[in-house]
């Protein structure tokens, strides 16, 4: 019985970089597996803006120019302004991100199945993004399209044995808001409970679009013929295990994480000469995300929290686009309203596809005015470095001068971070943050501290910013020793996942060609 099937592969992200930079990961361990044949991959992305950022073009345009085989596709943007109601905007008169998401979730599926419907030479399997499951019953229904579909979820085992759950929690919390329940953990059988005002973010406002998108999400998941979740045994045992027993789904779940990207030893930049020529362990990188952007005033607190840490670092971070900071810097930019409006009902595929162009991926400077920042931003300057463009994060965690990392908890952030054993200070912000940072602090994981987040204003106060980076990176603190020698052991752990002989990862992904007799 040979395991060499012949495959196209449509493979469907969501929009954002947490999405496509792992997708495009997979989609190179799908090329350079030995037991499955791939004759074509196709990506399919959502545009959920006239036009996308420059570090997803970036990321985009070094796999064409790296000639990897995957064909690139924007499926064109979606006519946002058919969905608009008053009760959508936000007090700027502007659709609000939450409600981008559930669009997309709804509308995108139907334009990936158009596409597919066009092409040629039809897919013989269908990877798509966990929160597009959606796109599942919708291929179910079209006409000669008997595929396997599976889901990839750029997310913790823990949340996608939570999206199996919601439907029936939706029916055992008759009335009211989840969190106006007190403080009894929300329970998902032989899991790890969730504290209420940890909660995912789409389950927050029971009345809003985005849940009852999140509730149609949840549903379609059973119809998937397995789910690829990035994450690996060791960092998950109890939740995957729980996964497993038939409690929660009858889904298969294969751990095949981490999904990093390598790193570039000639990606040489100035961050990584600079920290070249610095001590081991002696720096601490701060990150929240490709997307948050911090308000003024929180800048002025970590700057003096960096300071009073005494520690050397290196901060990427969004400028400022408003006071009070946001979530969404990267999905707003190059917005377009008059482009938002067009619809484009029919496709030719062929015309949407990416071509390569030599063009130059170093990350440009943002030009920024000396009075955009507080006083004590420029104080800390000559102590460390600060990215205002894209960061080379994995170079940068992966370097031996780097002690920690002060993160929002994005996952990928945290399987980087875990696969570079470097440990975590958590200031978890949006999405599934919190509960990331609340299974990296328990002790089954136990590699990371948390900060604490006000859950309005989402401040941290300079004092605790410098107290915890002090104690994850003093060589005598109990506590910290034992955070550093926990996220080394998940590093070795890791490391062996994607090994060719007996990894586990690697093991896992074969199942796709296992499981199902396609050819
Ligand atoms: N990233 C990067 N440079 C930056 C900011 C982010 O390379 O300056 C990468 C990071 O390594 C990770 C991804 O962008 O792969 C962010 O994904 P994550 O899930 O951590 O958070 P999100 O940005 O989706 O909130």
């Amino acid at each position: 019985n040979s395991h060499h099937h012949h495959h196209h592969v449509a493979l469907f992200s969501s929009p954002g970089m947490g999405h496509i930079i792992p997708i495009l990961e997979l989609a190179k361990h799908l090329l350079t597996h030995q037991k499955i044949t791939i004759t074509k991959i196709t990506l399919f992305i959502p545009s959920i803006n006239s036009s996308s950022s420059k570090a997803e073009k970036d990321v985009l345009q070094s796999t064409i120019n790296q000639n990897i085989s995957i064909d690139i596709i924007h499926l064109p943007p979606i006519d946002i302004s058919n969905h608009i109601s008053n009760n959508v905007l936000d007090p700027n008169n502007i659709v609000t991100l939450e409600t981008k998401i559930a669009i997309t979730m709804h509308e995108a599926p139907k334009l990936f199945v158009s596409a597919i419907s066009n092409m040629k030479f039809k897919p013989t399997m269908i990877i798509t993004d966990y929160f597009l499951s959606q796109t599942l019953p919708l291929v179910k229904k079209m006409n000669n399209m008997e595929v396997p579909m599976y889901l990839f979820a750029p997310t913790s085992a823990w949340l996608v044995a939570l999206g199996f759950h919601s439907p029936k929690l939706d029916k055992e919390v008759e009335e009211g808001e989840y969190h106006s329940h007190g403080e009894t953990p929300i329970l998902i059988p032989g899991c790890k409970g969730i504290h209420p005002s940890d909660l995912f973010q789409m389950m927050e406002d029971r009345t809003h679009r985005l849940y009852l998108e999140y509730l149609l999400m949840c549903e379609a998941l059973t119809l998937a013929d397995g789910i690829f979740v990035n994450t690996f045994e060791e960092l998950e045992p109890k939740t995957l295990e729980a996964l497993r027993s038939g409690k929660i789904t009858k889904v298969p779940i294969f751990p095949i994480g981490p999904v990093i990207r390598e790193t570039n030893k000639q990606n040489r930049n100035h961050v990584v000469d600079w920290l070249d020529i610095q001590e081991e362990e002696s720096v601490i990188y701060v990150s929240l995300g490709s997307g948050y952007s911090m308000s003024h005033e929180q800048i002025k607190e970590m700057a003096m929290g960096l300071e009073l840490s005494g520690q050397k670092f290196v901060w990427s971070l969004r400028p400022p686009s408003t006071k009070t900071g946001n979530n969404n810097y990267y999905l707003t930019a190059g917005e377009d309203a008059e482009t938002n409006k067009k619809c484009h009902s029919s496709i030719n595929v062929d015309d949407l596809i990416l071509k390569s162009e030599n063009s130059k991926t170093n990350g440009a400077t943002k030009s920024q005015q000396p009075s955009d920042f507080p006083e004590e931003f420029y104080r800390i300057q000559s102590n460390g470095i600060v990215v205002m463009d894209w960061a080379p994060q994995l170079e940068i965690l992966n370097h031996a001068s780097i002690g920690g990392f002060v993160s929002h908890c994005g996952w990928n952030s945290i399987i980087e971070s875990v696969s570079c054993g470097v440990p975590i200070i958590g200031w978890p912000l949006f999405a599934e943050q919190r509960m990331n940072a609340s299974m990296l602090q328990d002790e089954e994981v136990g590699i990371a501290i948390r900060l604490n987040v006000s859950m309005s204003t989402k401040i941290v106060g300079s004092e605790e910013i410098g107290k915890a980076i002090r104690k994850i990176m003093d060589k005598g603190d109990i506590e910290g020793c034992a955070i550093r020698k926990r996220v080394k052991e998940l590093k070795h752990i890791a490391q062996k996942a994607w090994s060719h002989h007996h990894g586990s990862s690697y093991f896992a992904l074969s199942r796709i060609v296992n499981s199902n007799g396609v050819s």
